[in-house]
């Protein structure tokens, strides 16, 4: 298959709606990351995002919707909380789980009886929607296991042949996936950290509890509250391990273990510290830049041809606690602490 790269003009949006609604799949930019959407209520065109993307069937996806309307399809209730969330934080990087109407595909929902649902702000995303004229079911457009893509061009370095188009968007603003609440169980549970913080979320709806999946490895054979927490992910080909410390200690146990192919995935003010070549990804006390540059570096570093990377250790508060659940997937809960001693 041919996969057209599609620019963002109103024709090629049409295009892209053409596609969708014939149940082709195409890559969309959103804030958050670039997504790999199909026409959310036909189950045979969700089914082959699980092919392209060689996604475990049993992890369920975020369905995107450009009008508020559209829930009244997808969702059997709509709560109090869900309503001032959405009042709140959409359109944005929040993904809200509900119960789901009968009628949304299996496919979709991976057998649950609960819907992910989100409303992105990216004007690109909305008229795609748009042009499909349904909700588009869609998680990040990277092959399974890999990181999420940020550019239309990660998106190609992926799925190219596999998908019909890539619409180009431009660099996504958040740079990691949406936040996940679910709203079936009280109290409220944060099942992914994203661009809102849980600090963000309380201060509209009261307590959240944050899964423990969130920041811990699950034990063999426990059950996943999000089925995605459960499985390595948003990893490069490098071996990558987060190194916990100042920037003294950190640098100090990176220099102790350079050798041929080993790479600092470091803050930028850690750079001069180095013995090993470098890849920043944003000040020590920025956040919102970490999360906005984090896939990229990770892409990056294998086309360097890394082997081993000692990633820093981000803050676990704020959108910190995004950057840093993502890079302890990569990492596969490799974490060394420099902290003691
Ligand atoms: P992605 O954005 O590519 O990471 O995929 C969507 C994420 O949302 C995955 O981590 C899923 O496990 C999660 N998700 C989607 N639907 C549900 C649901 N009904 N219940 C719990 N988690 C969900
Ligand atoms: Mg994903």
């Amino acid at each position: 298959m041919k996969t057209l790269l599609l620019k963002s003009h109103r024709s090629d949006i049409q295009k892209a709606g053409e596609l969708l609604k014939n149940g082709g799949l195409v890559g969309i930019p959103t804030e958050t990351v670039y997504g790999l959407a199909a026409d959310a209520g036909n189950g045979a065109a969700v089914a082959e995002i699980f092919r392209a993307k060689g996604r475990p069937m049993d992890n369920p996806l975020i369905v995107h919707i450009s009008r508020m309307a559209q829930l009244e399809g997808l969702i059997s209730v709509f709560p109090e909380k869900a309503r001032q969330l959405a009042a709140a934080f959409w359109p944005g990087p929040l993904t809200i789980i509900l119960p789901k109407k009968e009628g949304v595909p299996d496919e979709v929902t991976a057998g649950l009886d609960t819907v992910a649902v989100r409303f992105p702000a990216h004007p690109v995303a909305r008229a795609i929607i748009e042009a499909a004229g349904c909700p588009l079911a869609a998680p990040s457009a990277n092959s399974s296991g890999k990181p999420s893509p940020t550019t239309a061009m990660h998106v190609m370095d992926d799925m190219n042949g596999k998908i019909a188009a890539v619409v180009d968007g431009g660099d996504c603003g958040v740079g990691v996936e949406s936040t996940v609440i679910t709203l079936a169980t009280e109290p409220p549970r944060l099942l992914r950290p994203g661009g809102i913080t849980p600090e963000e979320l309380e201060a509209i709806i009261g307590p959240v509890e944050i899964d423990p999946a969130v920041t811990h490895q699950l034990a063999e054979g426990q059950q996943a509250a999000s089925p995605g927490m459960k499985y390595k992910h948003y990893s490069p080909e490098a071996d990558v391990i987060l190194v916990k410390g100042s920037a003294a200690q950190y640098a100090a146990y990176v220099n102790a273990h350079k050798g041929d192919d080993v790479y600092a995935m470091c803050f930028t003010e850690d750079a001069g510290l180095l013995d090993v070549p470098v890849v920043p990804y944003g000040d020590a006390e920025h956040p919102e830049t970490q999360a906005h540059l984090l896939f990229e570096c990770l892409r990056k570093l294998d086309e360097m041809g890394a082997k081993t990377v000692y990633a820093h250790c981000p803050a676990e508060t704020g959108v910190g606690l995004a950057v840093y659940n993502r890079i302890l997937r990569a990492a596969g809960f490799e974490v060394i602490d420099c902290t003691e001693g």
